[in-house]
């Protein structure tokens, strides 16, 4: 008998690709369903898997397998890197993970960006750099008027910013952080994938995985398509805990997060420094924002997280307006250049982080179902560890080990174990 397990049955229909924003200095485009494959030695014996979820995890994952020689499709219900990988911060960092499980993930990661950006021209695709990152604490100023000239002087702080900042800190250099435009990366190795080598990407929402004898057999779209293939990999970010299968192993769930995205009207006087703030407003909890300033001359920020229920539809995902207000004031308060009216606003959004119930990312084969991997729940880094993430989820799935990283710790079976001592 053929076992399915499924996303949920309130999942809307078929959603499409959306066009793909130009960003006025990098531009690319993905090709849907690509039919021009690069040579192969023999396909019937490649491995053919399929990857589910376009987010930085899926695309990943989706890149070293077909780098690798396997015959990949990646299935998207959205647009790619529509959610949490088009919106995020985009920060790297070598060695903050250190201590933690995901360590060796990090800091092979943080290489492999390296790497990746040398082979993808970074820099110019998708605003890769090196960046020093600064932490600070900003008291809100009491007036209504922009801030300016209030910073303490200290030549640490850089001199666009000059709300009243004080007590600055170097926690990252250019040998340690760095940053990449995460929908800009996301999109450029997808499309690499694609024209290089081979991959195919559908738009369409997965709703099955057919498993037959302990074995994977199929994909099966929302609207019945079926796409054969002995490997599965689910890599749905927040949405993974939809799947019936799942929900009773382990709880992957979603903590909404906001951003702005500014314009200033002079991007020459931003410089390369990520801010980490501990900011103290006139009324209310202190917060901690990010600021990422963009080679583009945007001014990312982001801040006000809270656990939601994550919507079926990424493109329904829309920011709270008192959430969003509060970033513009954070904006103010740092720089006069970050006031609106200085500032064009580019993006008010919000998206989700997928997180699980012992805060470490699931990446491994599910237990009793041979060919289905997942991978998800990489919580704040997950643009950071996306490239280890794809290489490890790459060997295991071609050839049966991942080594650029143990991955036993991040195994799904532990949540079997623990369910069984449970009951
Ligand atoms: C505000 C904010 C700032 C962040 N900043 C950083 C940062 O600076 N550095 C960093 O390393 N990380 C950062 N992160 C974390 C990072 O964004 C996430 O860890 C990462 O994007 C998760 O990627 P993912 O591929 O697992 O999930 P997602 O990006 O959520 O992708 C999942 C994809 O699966 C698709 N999908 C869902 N269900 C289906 C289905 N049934 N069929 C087909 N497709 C489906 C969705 O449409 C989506 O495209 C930030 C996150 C937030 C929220």
């Amino acid at each position: 008998m053929a076992l399915t397990f499924s996303s949920s049955p309130l999942s809307p229909p078929f959603l499409f690709l959306r066009p793909i924003r130009n960003h006025p200095k990098f531009s690319i485009s993905i090709r849907c369903c690509s039919s021009s494959p690069q040579p192969m030695d023999d396909p019937q014996t490649k491995k053919r898997v399929v990857v589910c979820g376009g987010g930085v995890i899926g695309v990943c994952t989706a890149y070293f397998l077909a780098k690798k020689g396997a015959v990949v499709t990646l299935v998207e219900k959205s647009s790619v890197a529509c959610a949490a990988s088009g919106k995020a911060g985009g920060f790297l960092a070598l060695d903050w993970c250190d201590g933690g499980p995901v360590e060796s993930l990090a800091r092979a990661s943080f290489n492999l960006h390296r790497s990746l950006s040398e082979e993808l021209n970074g820099p110019e695709s998708y605003g890769y750099r090196p960046l020093t990152a600064l932490s600070f604490t900003i008291t809100e100023s009491g007036s209504s008027s922009p801030s300016g000239s209030k910073s303490s002087g200290n030549s640490k702080i850089p001199s666009w910013i000059d709300g009243s900042a004080r007590g600055p800190r170097t926690i990252g250099t250019t040998q340690t952080t760095a940053q990449v435009h995460p929908q800009l990366f996301t999109r450029t190795l997808l499309n690499t994938a694609v024209e290089k080598y081979g991959a195919e990407v559908v738009i369409g929402k997965v709703d099955q995985v057919r498993v037959e004898e302990g074995r994977v057999g199929s994909v099966v779209l929302d609207g019945g398509r079926i796409i054969e293939s002995e490997s599965v990999v689910l890599a749905l970010g927040p949405w993974t805990g939809k799947f019936d299968m799942f929900a009773s192993m382990f709880r992957v769930y979603g903590l909404k997060a906001h951003s702005i995205v500014l314009q200033p009207k002079d991007p020459a006087i931003i410089t390369p420094h990520a801010l980490f703030l501990s900011y103290f407003p006139q009324v209310g909890k202190a917060m901690d924002p990010e600021v990422y300033p963009r080679p583009t001359g945007e001014v990312y920020i982001c801040g006000m997280s809270s656990e939601e229920e994550v919507p079926d539809d990424p493109e329904q995902i829309v920011g709270n307006p008192a959430s969003i207000a509060m970033l513009k004031r954070v904006a103010k308060n740092i720089s006069s250049h970050l006031t609106e009216g200085e500032a064009g606003v580019k993006a008010e959004q919000a998206c989700f982080l997928p997180c699980t119930n012992d805060s470490v990312p699931i990446i491994g084969e599910v237990p009793g179902v041979k060919g289905c991997y997942v991978a998800t729940g990489h919580s704040c880094w997950g643009i950071l560890n996306g490239p280890a993430t794809g290489v490890a989820v790459a060997e295991l799935v071609v050839d049966g080990r991942a080594t650029i990283v143990d991955l036993s710790r991040f195994s799904p079976a532990r949540f079997v174990g623990l369910r069984k001592v449970n009951v």
